[in-house]
Order: C-alpha cells, then sequence, then structure tokens
C-alpha cells in the first residue's frame, strides 16, 4: 500500500518541476520573512527570482547547527508567534537543543509524511501501534503519534518508562507494532525475557526504528527476539522530526518525501555537490514548511542517495542508504577514521557477544587508545566458567576489530546486564580526550 499514490509515484520530471516551485516559493518566503536569509542571500548577490528550478539549488548557502545556535531561540523562525502552534526542541545529542517551531499546517505535512512512512511498513487502520519514543521536546513521540492517527489505527503512547507495563500491554491487547529507537527496543526485548515473556505470546509484527545509526546486525538482532519485522525511520527536528524517509517491504534503502524536503549530498571538507551514488553528509532544504524553513540544512549525517528510481515497491521518490553515523560521530584514533557503526557490526558478528557495548577512547601518554565493553551472551556466560574463555574470546573480538578498523582495541569481557542501557537514543561513546 502507497499512502499518497500521487506524490509518491510522481515521474522525475513531474517531481522535479514541483520542487522547482516550492524552492522558488521557500527562497522568496524566507527572504521575505528571515532577516539572517535576507543578509545572507544579498551578500551573494542572490534575489529569490535567481531560483527557479531546483538546478538552482546550488546556488543558494548552506545552513548550519552554529547558524540555529547564533540565532536561538527564534531568529530563523519565518512565521509570526501567532501561527506557531508547537515547539520542540532537538535532543542535544551533540550540544545546546535547537528550537523548532511548527505552524498548524508544518504539523499537517509532518503527520501526512509520518502517514506515508508508516503505510510504507505495511501499518493500516486496522493496527494498533505503540508509539516509545519520548513523549516530549524530544520530535519521536509526538511526531509518530499523529502518524498512527492519521492513518487511523489505534495509538498507545507508551513513552520510554516502565517497560514492564509496556510489555504487558503489547502481550495483552496484541499490539500489532512498535515505533521507538533500536536501543529501546532491545531493552524490550531484554526485559520481556526476564518477565518470561516468550515472542509467540505476542503479536508484534511492525517495528519503526530510528533516531539513532542502527546496523544490518542489528536489525536481524531485534527481529529475532521480538519476531517482528524492522523498518528504519529517519528524521530530524530541525527539518521535521521522524518521517523525512523511511523504508518501504522492499528493505533497499530510505524513500525520502521529497516532495517536502530535497536532498543533497554534499563533500562535507569541499562542500561540493556530489552525485546520487557518492557517499557524503545528507543536506536537507525544506520545500513547504512554514515555522522554520531552512535552506540546504548541512545534517553532518553520512551517507549516499540511491541510483536511479524504480524501486519495486512502486515509489519513485528517491531512496537515501542507512545512516552510517554522523561526521561529529566519527572518531578519529590514531589517525584512523572509526564510526561506532563499524564495531558494532564486529560485535554483533560474534555469537558469544551480546549486542551491548561501549567505546572508551583516552589518551595516555600522548597516544590515543580505545577500549571497547562488550557484555557476553547469559547463555554463554554461564558456560565461560574459566578465565581463559573469557580471556579467549576477548582475543578473538580484538583480532576482528583490528581486521575491520585497521587499529588495535583493548577489549574487555563485561558480565550480561552491567552495562547501561538506555531508552533513549544509545550512548555508546565515551572519549574521554574531550574531557581533558
Ligand atoms: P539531535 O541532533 O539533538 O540528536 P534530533 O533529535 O532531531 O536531534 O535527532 C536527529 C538525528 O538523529 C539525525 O540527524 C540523525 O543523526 C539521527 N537519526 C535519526 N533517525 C535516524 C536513523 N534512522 N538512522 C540513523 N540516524 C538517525
Ligand atoms: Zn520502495
Amino acid at each position: 500500500m502507497i499512502w499518497n499514490e500521487h506524490k509518491e509515484t510522481m515521474s522525475r520530471d513531474e517531481m522535479s518541476a514541483m520542487q522547482g516551485r516550492r524552492l522558488h516559493k521557500t527562497v522568496d518566503y524566507v527572504y521575505h520573512h528571515v532577516p539572517f536569509y535576507r543578509k545572507k542571500l544579498q551578500s551573494m548577490d542572490i534575489s529569490p527570482d535567481d531560483i527557479q528550478t531546483v538546478e538552482d539549488i546550488v546556488k543558494l548557502p548552506y545552513t548550519t547547527k552554529q547558524d540555529l545556535r547564533d540565532n536561538y531561540p527564534f531568529g530563523l523562525q519565518a512565521a509570526p508567534k501567532s501561527e506557531i502552534i508547537r515547539i520542540h526542541a532537538s535532543s542535544g545529542t551533540t550540544g545546546n537543543p535547537t528550537i523548532v517551531g511548527y505552524t498548524r499546517r508544518d504539523v499537517e505535512i509532518w503527520s501526512e509524511c509520518m502517514a506515508r512512512c508508516l503505510t510504507g511498513y505495511g501499518m493500516t487502520s486496522d493496527d494498533t501501534f505503540s508509539v516509545s519514543y519520548g513523549y516530549g521536546l524530544f520530535t519521536g513521540g509526538l511526531g509518530a503519534h499523529y502518524g498512527v492517527e492519521r492513518v487511523g489505527g489505534a495509538v498507545v503512547p507508551a513513552s520510554t518508562g516502565n517497560t514492564e507495563k509496556h510489555v504487558r500491554l503489547i502481550r495483552d491487547l496484541g499490539i500489532d507494532g512498535i515505533a521507538c529507537t533500536p536501543s529501546y527496543a532491545l531493552h524490550l526485548a531484554e526485559v520481556m525475557e526476564t518477565m518470561g515473556v516468550t515472542k509467540d505470546q505476542i503479536r508484534l509484527r511492525i517495528g519503526a526504528f530510528g533516531a539513532e545509526p542502527w546496523t544490518e546486525n542489528m536489525r536481524h538482532e531485534i527481529e529475532s527476539r521480538l519476531g517482528l519485522k524492522g523498518y528504519n525511520l529517519y528524521g530530524l527536528s530541525e527539518i521535521m522530526g521522524p518521517c523525512v524517509s523511511f523504508e518501504c517491504e522492499c528493505q533497499n534503502g530510505s524513500h525520502v518525501n521529497e516532495d517536502h524536503f530535497f536532498p543533497e549530498i554534499i563533500d562535507p571538507d569541499t562542500l561540493e555537490p556530489l552525485g546520487r551514488g557518492h557517499y557524503g553528509e545528507l543536506v536537507f532544504t525544506t520545500l513547504t514548511k512554514e515555522g522554520m524553513p531552512l535552506l540546504r540544512y548541512r545534517t553532518r549525517d553520512l551517507c549516499s542517495l540511491v541510483e536511479g528510481d524504480d524501486c519495486p515497491c512502486g515509489r519513485t521518490t528517491v531512496r537515501m542508504t542507512p545512516i552510517m553515523g554522523r561526521s561529529d560521530d566519527m572518531l578519529i584514533i590514531r589517525g584512523i577514521n572509526v564510526f561506532p557503526s563499524q564495531v558494532e557490526s564486529v560485535i554483533l558478528g560474534i555469537p558469544e557477544c551480546a549486542p551491548r557495548y561501549r567505546l572508551i577512547v583516552d589518551r595516555v601518554n600522548n597516544l590515543d587508545t580505545l577500549t571497547v565493553e562488550v557484555e557476553m551472551r547469559p547463555e554463554y556466560f554461564m558456560g565461560a566458567d574459566t578465565l581463559e574463555a573469557v580471556t579467549n574470546l576477548e582475543k578473538a573480538v580484538a583480532a576482528k576489530l583490528r581486521s575491520v578498523l585497521s587499529i588495535g582495541a583493548n577489549v574487555q569481557i563485561r558480565q550480561p546486564g552491567s552495562l547501561e542501557r538506555s531508552l533513549g537514543k544509545g550512548k555508546y561513546v565515551i572519549d574521554k580526550r574531550v574531557l581533558k
């Protein structure tokens, strides 16, 4: 099923023409309503009339998270205060939160885009869906919530606390789908297992997972423990919230709702736009936003746009590959680039290791060190009564990490349940170098 046949299956020419019209309108709108953009465009000698087609986008300036911070709280807002009906803040994973105001129409478009995502996962109005993204300033909770209502399903606003009660509801109400972070899905699986609830006793069919990077191995892990199919859901508060892109049943990339959010990939160092198929930083321009429209917003998320618009699902919207990490998540350890997601892939590929790990980066005698703490799976831990078994596992993990990362890591196997659990976005890295 496709939620909005017309918008999601347009020909490339039709889509580009519409994007061009909307882009012109957006530039004209910010030029007249946001002094920050007017000054910027004037200093580059660009007037709204210079932007007529979607190809003209390359003439426009980028917007960065720093611009949002410099204009805190409402400097980039275009709509008058009287038209703002909702205010969210980004979760501040990498610094001060940024504030985003939404008009009524923004909230409607958000729900529409979220309904497209949920329909892409196979959700219908017969389904009961629980939302376990945090409710509150974070866009995850309310964003997914409005989408479920728009599709016409029954929403269970479970949020993140009280997981045991949530497990009981999942079982007793026969809940069909859940929207949450992959970290929370794992936590849910663990709590369910300790309560003795098996996956045959629940009916969960769909997982709408996002808000943090997750690997293919993590998908398999969650799917096998909860007995559902996990789909990617991507978004960011600056652009809207969850709903920007989603996986369809083909799971060959995430379809971008590109009639509302125009994606580009750029080289984060030279800022040159890169073509489809090239890996780089994802940039979005909002095409219909009223509250806080943004031109070429640098997300710092790293991925590529898939070549070709031919997805077997019938949608023609461009797809993006999974986010490997953020440019600011990337650790440089002894000069080598390391993404936490690479470590995750290795760990989840080793049967004795639980999907619970932590990277600790430090600098000792001017040399960077990487320690990887990882929990052993309870079933193996019981059997590993000798120190030797643990040491051998540490060696095996270290060897695998070295071959993937090209640097040595000090691996420390931990007891099951000993590393901190996260209900929202997981915290997998401690970089002590920045604390020094
Ligand atoms: P913050 O930047 O404070 O975390 P948000 O709460 O708006 O702000 O989170 C948006 C960010 O979360 C994205 O820029 C991206 O880094 C991450 N994210 C969201 N969805 C996904 C996803 N499906 N896969 C990977 N990362 C994601
Ligand atoms: Zn598709």
